[in-house]
């Protein structure tokens, strides 16, 4: 049996794994990467496999950096089963039309640029049309229901505690006459969240895809989060300024709905609006109320009491574009909450513009910012923020409230790992910022003596296979082969198969051998943008570091430095008379 890690390693979005057993081919997600140009043009890469090749897709949720790129599989001949829990289908149904029509507006913007330079029009990777075609390969499958897809693959859903409808995937593969189990936790919430139920413990794997995006912090407790976010709308009432919350339609926002309601119920707050500005955040509710098979006992408590825990006495619902300019008009104080929860597109980025440079507004960061969003810009204190062609200034008050996060932090994360059974697990950490997940690989190690590593983007390994050379996977038990100087138990970095072999699907014969030189594999797109990212982070060490030296006053008498920073110079402005 093969894997190929695709997405969501070394990084949070994107997430995607391809396995391969026999002649079966099948995907464990198929999401979106998301944060900047270069990350995103892996969206438009070719597959390593034809997507008619596929034969299912097993979907843990609905967030799109888990599903976004699925109606573009089905665009380009995917005719197998899109496999999820109903309420998984029902948010898909709104996001996957919704993101359809983000990418038609983007490619709109991006072909009236190009014309304005001479160059060809760009076409949305998927359009609305396409999202929705997409929908009728889905299949829904009950948490808890083993079904099996085919002679030697038996699957699982339970719950994973991160959004309505998310899962926890356990697949039973036969191999050599033995089964064997994989196990992908999905995102996976912490526990304790209110209205859906917490991530089910799992026993038994042979090997585990576990997700890192938090995987190096500890939140604070919710309680204390609850504290926080109370401290900071009565202060907004106070000022009759505005709380402004970036937040993922899905589940985000409804957790702030229902933590409002809650407050309010009893007396902590008064009542102010609550305008709920994003469309699909609306319907995301609506679903909600509609899957409440999904909620864990408290909520279904509250709802056999007669309370709805998802209404608010003011709660104002903003459809239209006309109502969500209305909001900023209201002098008065009130809640927003919109998306997208990283801000990188939709109706939040007008509130930034109206409220970022007020002093007195508050900006709460509830979600995760990935690397390259407006919103980690915001969080690692840029100055300024450029929206809609103009500099913003950032004086709001700006919070990150982590305990509103739907991933468990690492005390969560281990703490889901410690049922685990069988001493022999190896673990893939993915879903996370490379160095977290090779902080976590490290702490599993050490702390449950599992082998864990750190794959990288498009990396290939085979599966319960019995090792060739002893030397291609030091420390190994040999069931698990690897690359050269790979190796499981702490942070490594795996090599990669070459290039050549990626686009043409598994090539068992160009199998890495020990000392054999490893090609990157990096677009040039990539590659454009991590050598500006070099030359911006070279420049502003050097200023630094010229700056200290001033002070010292010696050495910028010294000619031999002049001589030398006048070349980079001249070198420098040669390169840009070229350009
Ligand atoms: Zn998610
Ligand atoms: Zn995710």
């Amino acid at each position: 049996m093969k894997v190929e890690f695709l997405g969501g390693f070394q990084t949070v979005t994107g997430s995607a794994t391809l396995l391969e057993k026999d002649s079966l081919l099948w995907l464990v997600d198929c999401g979106m990467f998301q944060g900047g140009r270069a990350i995103e043009e892996r969206n438009r890469n070719v597959h390593p496999y034809h997507p008619r090749e596929l034969s299912f897709i097993l979907l843990t949720h609905a967030h799109i950096d888990h599903s976004g790129l699925i109606p573009k599989l089905v665009k380009e001949g995917f005719r197998g089963k899109v496999i999820c829990t109903k309420a998984t289908f029902d948010l898909c149904e709104v996001m996957l039309k919704d993101s359809g029509h983000i990418q038609e507006i983007e490619a709109e913007w991006q072909s009236r640029k190009n014309k304005r330079s001479g160059r060809e029009d760009t076409a949305p990777l998927y359009t609305a049309e396409d999202a929705e075609k997409s929908l009728r390969y889905f299949q829904t499958v009950g948490y808890d229901e083993i079904l099996s897809l085919s002679d030697g693959v038996k699957i699982r859903f339970q719950d994973a505690g991160h959004i309505l409808g998310s899962a926890l995937i356990e697949i039973w593969v036969e191999e050599g006459g033995q089964e064997k189990k994989l196990v992908f936790s999905g995102d996976l919430g912490g526990s304790g969240q209110p209205i859906i139920r917490d991530p089910s413990p799992v026993v038994e794997a042979d090997i585990l895809w576990l997700e890192s995006t938090y995987g190096d912090r500890l939140h604070k407790s919710r309680e204390e989060t609850v504290q926080e976010l109370l401290k900071i709308i009565l202060e907004a009432i106070s000022q009759q300024a505005k709380v402004v919350i970036p937040a993922f339609a899905v589940e985000r926002t409804q957790d702030i709905i229902y933590t409002i309601s809650q407050l309010m119920r009893k007396d902590l707050m008064p009542s102010i609006p609550v305008y709920i500005d994003s469309p699909l955040a609306i319907s995301a509710t609506e679903i909600f109320k509609k899957n409440p098979d999904c909620f864990d006992e408290e909520t279904k408590g509250l709802l056999l009491g007669g309370e709805d825990p998802l209404e608010l006495p003011e709660i104002k619902y903003t459809r239209t574009t006309e109502e969500s300019k209305a909001i900023n008009e209201d002098p008065k104080s009130g809640m927003i909450i919109s998306a997208s929860g990283m801000c990188d597109s939709g109706r939040i980025q007008h509130h930034l513009k109206h409220h970022l440079w007020r002093s007195e507004s508050h900006i709460v960061f509830i979600g995760y910012q990935a690397e390259g969003t407006v919103g980690r810009r915001i969080v690692d204190g840029a100055k300024t923020i450029r929206l809609f062609g103009e500099e913003i200034a950032v004086r709001a008050q700006v919070h990150t409230l982590g305990g509103f996060s739907a991933h468990a932090d690492q005390r969560g994360l281990l703490e889901w790992l410690s049922h685990f059974r069988n001493p022999d697990l190896q673990v893939f950490v993915n879903h996370g910022e490379e160095k977290i997940s090779m902080e976590l690989s490290e702490i599993i190690h050490q702390r449950f003596k599992f082998r864990a590593a750190v794959p990288q983007w498009r990396e290939k390994r085979f599966l319960f296979t019995p090792l060739e050379s002893p030397a291609a996977c030091s420390g190994d038990k040999g069931n698990f082969v690897m690359g050269a100087n790979t190796g499981f138990n702490g942070p490594c970095k795996p090599s990669r198969w070459r290039a050549k072999g990626l686009l043409t699907g598994f090539t068992p014969e160009k199998r890495v051998v020990p000392g054999e030189k490893i090609e990157a594999v990096e677009s040039p797109e990539e590659r454009w943008s991590s050598l500006l990212k070099n030359l911006e982070r070279g420049y502003k060490k050097l200023r630094g570091k010229l700056k200290m030296r001033r002070s010292k006053r010696g050495d910028i008498r010294d000619a031999e430095w002049l001589k030398e920073l006048e070349e980079v110079s001249k070198k420098l402005e040669e390169l840009e008379e070229r350009l």
